[in-house]
C-alpha cells in the first residue's frame, strides 16, 4: 500500500509519464520511486505537466528524466534507453562540450545560458550538425546543495539552416546579376556556392549542348574540373558510363534525384565545413519555369552531417531555379549584345562604303569641273554665250555634287573615327566675321542684309579651324537658303566658360515638331520653301558631329514665318580636348587651300 501511495505524486506525463512509473528505478543509481527525495519529485512532475521540452540530470551520476517534448531530440536512437542513464553515457558525443556546462552548474550552483549552440549528436544513426538554445539551471535537494540540473531546450536546428540556405539564395540573386555570359553567370554561382561548404560541400553545374547529346561542366565549387568526378564532357547517350553522375535520367526526366552511392562511385570527395565526404548527391534540373528541356544540371553534395530531407532538397532545388535565371537573363543580354553587335557591324560597312563612294565619285568629278572652268575662263577661244551658259551650268551643279560628296567623306571619316581634328588657339571672333563676310555680297545681291556682330574676345579657342569654317559656312547656307527677306545675323559672344556662335534668320521658320529630328541625319523638313530644292537633310547633322568633337553643343529655336537661330556653344580653355590633338601655338587668317573650299560653298548660289 506504502509503495502505492508513493507513486500518486506521479501522475499524467503521457508517453514518458507511464515508462517512468513503469520502469524499475531500483536498478538505477536513483534507486526505487520510494527513496526519491521532494526535490526530485516536484521537479520531475513539473516537467512531466509542461509540454515544452525538458530534462534533468540527477544525483552524481547525472541521471537523465525527460519528458514527451524532448523524446524527438534524442531521436530513434536514443530513446527510450536514455532515460534513467547517466549523462555521460547518454550523450558521448558531445559530452566534451556540455559536461563542463553541466559540471559547472552543479559545482557553482549557476544557471547557464546557449544559444544556437552548434552540436554533433549521434541521434539517427549518424553524427549530425544540430543547434540548440537552452538554459541549464541548478535544482536545489533538501540538504540545501544542488540535487541535479533541470534544462528547458528548444532545438533551432531548422531555423539556423533556414537562415544559412536563405543567405545563399539571397547571395545567388545578388550576385550573378551581374553576369554578361552564360559562361560567367555560371562562374560567379558556383563562386557564391562556396560559400555555403556546409549545405553544399561540392558542386558541379553542367550545361547540356543545343542538341542534348552532351552535358558540359560550365562551373565547379570544391572540386578541380576535369577529374574522374568532374569530366570536362559527359555523353549523355553513353550508357555504359557507369561510372559518370547518372546525368542523362535527370536530363530526360527532369526530377531531382539522389545518387546515394558517391563514394562508391568516386571515393572520397570534399566534404566542405565538416571534412567528412559525402555519400550523398542530389542532381537538379537547372529549369526556368516554362522551359520544355532543362538548360543544365547541378551535381550538389548532400552534407554528411545533414540528411537530406525536404527541406534540403527544397533548398538545392531553388538554388538550381535562381541559376536557371542568371542563366537565361544572361543569355537574353548576350543575344541583344549581338543584335547590337550586327547592327555596329552593318554601320561600319555603311560608312566604308560611304567613304569608298564618296573618294570614288571626287575625283572624275574634280576631272570633269576642270575643263568646264577652263572652258569658262578662256580667254583666247571664248564660248558662244549660249555654250557659256549650259557649261556655267554644268559647273554650278558639279560644285553641289563635289560638296555634297565632301560632306559624306567628312561623314564618313568621323563616324570611322578616322577625322584627324588639329584644335589650336585661333582669334574665333576674326575668323568668324571673316567667314560670315564671303556671304555679304551673296546675301546682299538677294536684297537682304548680313549684321555679322563679331566682337574680340579675351582669350583664343581652340579650334579645328576647318571644323569652324564648316559649323559657319552651314548654318550660314542654311540661313541663306530658308529666307527669302530680311536679315542673317551671325554673332559671337564670349562667356565665362564658353563661346556661342549665334546664326539667326528672319526666314520661313521650323514647325515645332520637326526641331527635334531637325539634327538627325538625311532630315528634312517636309514642305519647307527653301531659295532653291537643294539639299540632302545632311548639313546639321554633320554640324552637329564637328560641334561634339569641340566638346560642344548645337540647338535651335525658331518661329514659324519669323525665322531660326541656330545656337553653337563651345567650351573655352583645352584640358575638355584630347592632349594629342592639340597644337598650342596660334595660326591667323584663313589658308589659302581653305579659299577653294569657300569658294565651292557659295558658288553654287552663283
Ligand atoms: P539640307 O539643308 O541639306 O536639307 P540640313 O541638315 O542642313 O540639310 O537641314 C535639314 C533641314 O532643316 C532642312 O532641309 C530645312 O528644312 C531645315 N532647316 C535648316 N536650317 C534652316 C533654317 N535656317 N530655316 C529654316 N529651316 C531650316
Amino acid at each position: 500500500m506504502k509503495k502505492e501511495s508513493d507513486m500518486d505524486w506521479l501522475i499524467g506525463g503521457g508517453e514518458m509519464g507511464e515508462i517512468i512509473r513503469a520502469m524499475d528505478w531500483s536498478q538505477t543509481p536513483l534507486g526505487a520511486i520510494a527513496s526519491w527525495p521532494q526535490s526530485l519529485r516536484t521537479t520531475v512532475s513539473i516537467l512531466l505537466n509542461s509540454r515544452y521540452p525538458m530534462f534533468i540530470f540527477w544525483g552524481s551520476k547525472l541521471v537523465k528524466i525527460y519528458n514527451d517534448g524532448y523524446r524527438p531530440i534524442l531521436g530513434s536512437t536514443k530513446h527510450p534507453s536514455a532515460l534513467g542513464k547517466p549523462g555521460p553515457e547518454v550523450w558521448p558525443e558531445i559530452w566534451d562540450t556540455i559536461g563542463p556546462m553541466v559540471d559547472e552548474v552543479i559545482a557553482q550552483g549557476k544557471a547557464t545560458w546557449s544559444d544556437n549552440l552548434l552540436l554533433f549528436m549521434h541521434r539517427s544513426g549518424y553524427s549530425e550538425e544540430v543547434y540548440f538554445t537552452f538554459s541549464y539551471s541548478p535544482v536545489q535537494d533538501e540538504s540545501g546543495g544542488v540535487g541535479g540540473m533541470f534544462c528547458a531546450c528548444t532545438e533551432t536546428t531548422q531555423q539556423v539552416l533556414g537562415e544559412r540556405r536563405l543567405r545563399t539564395l539571397r547571395d545567388l540573386a545578388a550576385q550573378t546579376v551581374e553576369a554578361k555570359s552564360v559562361e560567367a553567370a555560371c562562374q560567379i554561382a558556383m563562386k557564391t556556392l562556396a560559400h555555403n561548404p556546409a549545405d553544399i560541400p561540392f558542386a558541379l553545374l553542367y550545361l547540356l549542348e543545343a542538341e542534348g547529346n552532351h552535358a558540359i561542366l560550365a562551373g565547379t565549387t570544391a572540386i578541380a574540373p576535369n577529374t574522374t568526378a568532374s569530366p570536362a564532357r559527359i555523353e549523355l547517350s553513353d550508357l555504359t558510363q557507369a561510372c559518370n553522375w547518372s546525368l542523362a535520367r535527370v536530363a530526360r526526366t527532369a526530377q531531382s534525384t539522389p545518387i546515394i552511392d558517391v563514394i562508391e562511385r568516386f571515393g572520397a570527395l570534399p566534404g566542405g565545413l565538416w571534412h567528412d565526404p559525402p555519400h550523398t548527391a542530389l542532381i537538379v534540373p537547372i529549369a526556368s519555369p516554362g522551359q520544355e528541356r532543362p538548360a543544365g544540371l547541378l551535381v550538389a553534395g548532400i552534407s554528411a552531417r545533414r540528411a537530406l530531407d525536404d527541406d534540403y532538397q527544397g533548398f538545392l532545388e531553388l538554388v538550381a531555379g535562381q541559376i536557371a535565371s542568371a542563366i537565361a537573363d544572361a543569355r537574353a543580354y548576350e543575344a541583344e549584345r549581338q543584335r547590337a553587335e550586327a547592327l555596329a557591324e552593318l554601320d561600319r560597312a555603311k560608312t566604308i562604303f560611304f567613304s569608298n563612294v564618296s573618294h570614288e565619285f571626287r575625283t572624275p568629278l574634280t576631272l570633269m569641273l576642270a575643263p568646264a572652268e577652263d572652258a569658262l575662263a578662256d580667254t583666247d577661244a571664248p564660248l558662244p554665250p549660249i555654250q557659256r551658259d549650259r557649261i556655267k551650268l554644268v559647273q554650278r551643279n558639279g560644285l553641289r555634287l563635289l560638296k555634297l560628296v565632301n560632306t559624306l567623306l567628312d561623314f564618313s571619316r568621323i563616324e570611322a573615327g578616322r577625322i584627324q581634328a588639329v584644335y589650336e588657339p585661333i582669334d574665333l571672333a576674326s575668323l568668324t566675321a571673316e567667314l560670315a563676310s564671303t556671304f555679304r555680297s551673296l546675301i546682299e545681291h538677294a536684297g537682304m542684309s548680313l549684321l555679322v556682330d563679331c566682337p574680340p574676345l579675351p582669350e583664343a579657342i581652340y579650334v579645328d579651324r576647318e571644323m569652324w569654317e564648316k559649323i559657319v559656312l552651314n548654318l550660314l547656307s542654311n540661313a541663306f537658303k530658308f529666307t527669302l527677306t530680311g536679315t542673317i545675323t551671325v554673332r559671337l559672344q564670349g562667356f565665362e566658360d564658353r563661346v556661342e556662335l549665334a546664326v539667326a534668320d528672319t526666314g520661313i521658320g521650323i514647325p515645332p515638331d520637326e526641331i527635334p529630328h531637325l539634327f538627325e541625319r538625311f532630315h528634312r523638313v517636309k514642305g519647307a520653301r527653301g531659295r532653291s530644292f537643294e539639299g540632302s537633310g545632311i548639313g546639321l547633322s554633320l554640324v552637329q558631329e564637328l560641334v561634339k568633337l569641340h566638346g560642344g553643343s548645337v540647338r535651335a529655336n525658331s518661329q514659324l514665318e519669323r525665322g531660326s537661330c541656330f545656337t553653337v556653344s563651345i567650351p573655352t580653355g583645352f584640358s575638355h580636348l584630347p592632349s594629342e590633338h592639340l597644337r598650342r601655338d596660334e595660326a591667323q587668317g584663313i589658308g589659302v587651300s581653305r579659299i577653294l573650299t569657300l569658294d565651292a560653298h557659295f558658288r553654287k548660289y552663283g
